[in-house]
């Protein structure tokens, strides 16, 4: 049954609109509730927004499917740094099943449907002779593809020129129909295997037409400097903004002559970047004594150069990461608290890193957003703003994908019996209006 979403507030409308869906899953009409009359369903399901948001859903740009809820397999990572995280995940990797693999990917996508994500690019480690997990992700992309927007990336975990095969492996990944090649010069044993590791990238995504998403300069070493490789060949190639660099937290460290000569090829380049603030936060600054660094790119930097930065949850319960719901409005307060980005505008720009910015990473343009022709997938949101959403934490009421309610929210509400006092309650959807 098409379905007809009933008196919601979206950006650029100062009236409630009624949302129509045609039997194609895509928006037929957007029209003000006031002009719409109300008993006129035309045998749809009706969703009452009551007022509430009606928002694009979250786009995560950057996470790892095929290693999440493995943390503590076999062992803890206990330094917190993304080199045991890489040991402890090479311990890990020998026990992969195909069953293991789709079991624990399902699980987290169903977690991020609940919380409003519908398209998702998940890097995919190809360092394994046997592509185990590359082969489970490839019959997942199908089974969801009527929901979500499964985007996956051959990543080599270990290198593509330190590791034997790897160059081989990320062909054979492109056979098996990545979306994306991946590349982790910062990991490679020398600054020139590192190069070679992405002219190689560019070079098959070139050639095959797809998209670049590399792991780049993920070190607290202000001397790693891959970006400038990336971007530069990412120019001359003419991928420009197909082509992504992921944290780049060297970044972080550079000195302010360095940022600025490499702020410019990057702006001139057309790349996107990637920043992934929860996890690095976590991971950097492991070899600092204090002063301790924040381990982050340059995200407000970037920004204001006119660069497209956005945010992703990176690890969800594995090696890397102990934590994470795998939900991007936590992703977007972590964001703004790290990179110091707390305006009202800001914070704005900071629900951007994962909504629109991150759909602008996916090449998603003409597919992502609430116009008419579109698909019909958004989400319903009890906030004012994407100020208020953000502050909030506020989840989903809704989530509506191609057309299909796929999830519904839940209450926020507690009722405090304090000694003395008459009870009461706390609702954090409605606390913004104290
Ligand atoms: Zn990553």
């Amino acid at each position: 049954m098409p379905l007809l979403v009933r008196a919601g507030r979206l950006a650029g409308h100062a009236e409630p609109v009624d949302l129509r869906v045609g039997d194609d899953g895509r928006i037929a009409s957007i029209v003000a509730t006031s002009d719409a009359p109300s008993d006129d369903t035309g045998g749809a399901e009706v969703l009452d927004a009551a007022g509430r948001m009606i928002a694009p859903p979250y786009v995560e740009p950057h996470v790892h499917l095929d290693s999440v809820l493995t943390a503590g397999e076999p062992r803890w990572n206990e330094s917190g740094t993304l080199w045991e995280g890489i040991e402890r995940w090479t311990e890990r990797k020998p026990l992969l099943t195909h069953d293991d693999v789709v079991g624990r990917v399902m699980q987290v996508l169903r977690w991020q449907v609940a919380n409003g994500v519908l398209f998702v690019r998940s890097h995919v480690d190809v360092t394994d002779p046997d592509l185990t997990a590359l082969r489970a992700l490839v019959e997942v992309r199908e089974r969801v593809r009527d929901v979500m927007t499964l985007q996956l990336v051959a990543f080599p975990q270990e290198g593509i020129v330190s590791f034997d095969g790897g160059e081989k492996l990320l062909e054979e990944a492109v056979h098996l129909g990545v979306d994306v090649i991946g590349a982790i010069p910062h990991y490679e044993d020398t600054r020139e295997d590192g190069v070679r590791s992405v002219e190689i990238a560019v070079d098959l995504a070139s050639r095959h037409g797809l998209m670049v998403d590399a792991h780049c300069d993920e070190i607290d070493d202000e001397q790693s400097r891959f970006v400038e490789v990336l971007a530069t060949l990412a120019n001359r190639s003419g991928l420009r903004e197909r082509v992504t660099a992921s944290h780049t937290t060297a970044m972080g460290s550079y000195n302010a002559a360095y940022s600025y000569k490499l702020s410019r090829i990057i702006a001139r380049s057309g790349i996107n970047l990637v920043c992934n603030p929860m996890v690095n936060l976590h991971l950097q600054g492991r070899f600092d004594a204090y002063p301790k660094r924040r381990g982050l790119t340059q995200v407000k930097e970037l920004l204001g150069a006119g660069v497209n930065v956005a945010f992703g949850h990176d690890d969800v319960m594995d090696p890397w990461f102990p934590l994470g719901t795998a939900n991007p409005c936590q992703v977007a307060l972590v964001g703004s608290l790290a990179t110091q980005l707390t305006s009202p505008a800001e914070v704005r720009e900071c629900y951007r890193a994962v909504t629109d910015r991150a759909a602008r990473v996916l090449g998603l343009q003409g597919g992502y957003g609430i116009e008419v022709g579109r698909p019909a997938s958004f989400v319903v949101l009890d906030a004012r703003d994407p100020f208020d959403v953000v502050r909030r934490q506020v989840r989903p009421s809704h989530v509506v994908a191609n057309g299909h309610l796929v999830a519904r929210g839940p209450e926020h509400a507690s009722t405090l019996t304090w000694p003395g006092e008459d009870e009461m309650s706390v609702d954090f959807r409605r606390d913004a209006d104290r």
